[in-house]
């Protein structure tokens, strides 16, 4: 069996995350697609972050309506800060004889160095890396890493979180930038003013 693990704050989830994960999951013949939203992710401490919660409660909206999508709140609940090797590992016993691929946009690629036990990291899931609107290859990025991951060419929607939490500061509308249940849970509860 072939799982997709897709690690992010989904602060909110957006249409850039669901398109991307749509077309990963299709082109790399996947099986399984878990949603893994972080509690904090480590290099992420003190922005503008909202509850854990709140998050897990935007994206099962968000995937409602597809059966081919799932979430695993194993970060969300484990204790203290969630490191992707754990989480690997978490799916390696859940899903023995599996094939894991570790799913990250090319912004992520940047930061794959700091990864706590990046090797092993490796060993355990094929690394997909999606193309990202404003991010190139980076071009320092050591050879051993980049031989080992696999690229998949996905449509380039320029939506992110921050951009969503930003135009609802200004006052600006979200409609098309996040499903329809998802706009409508973070203006009712008031969320990211
Ligand atoms: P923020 O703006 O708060 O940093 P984000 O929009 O990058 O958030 P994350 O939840 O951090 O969203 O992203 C989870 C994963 O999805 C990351 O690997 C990120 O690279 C990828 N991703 C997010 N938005 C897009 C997009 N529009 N196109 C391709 N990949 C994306």
């Amino acid at each position: 069996m072939k799982i997709g693990i897709f690690g992010g704050t989904f602060n909110p989830p957006h249409f850039g995350h669901l398109i991307s994960a749509s077309v990963v999951k299709e082109k790399l013949l996947l099986d399984k697609f878990f949603f893994v939203p972080a509690k904090i992710p480590p290099h992420k401490i003190s922005t503008s972050i909202i509850d854990a919660n709140l998050r897990v409660e935007m994206l099962k909206l968000a995937i409602s309506k597809n059966q081919n999508f799932d979430i695993n709140e194993i970060e969300i609940t484990r204790k203290g800060i969630s490191y992707t090797i754990d989480t690997l590992i978490f799916f390696e016993e859940k899903f023995p004889k599996s094939q894991l691929f570790l799913i990250i946009g090319m912004d992520n690629l940047f930061e794959i160095h700091l990864w706590k036990n990046v090797e092993k990291i490796f060993e355990i899931a094929n690394i997909v890396v999606m193309n990202r609107a404003n991010f190139s290859l980076p071009k320092d990025i050591d050879n051993k890493f980049l031989k080992q991951v696999q690229f998949v060419e996905i449509p380039n929607i320029e939506i992110s979180s921050t951009e969503i939490r930003h135009r609802i500061k200004m006052n600006r509308s979200i409609k098309y930038f996040v499903p329809e249940a998802v706009e409508k849970f973070i203006l009712k509860n008031n969320l990211y003013v």
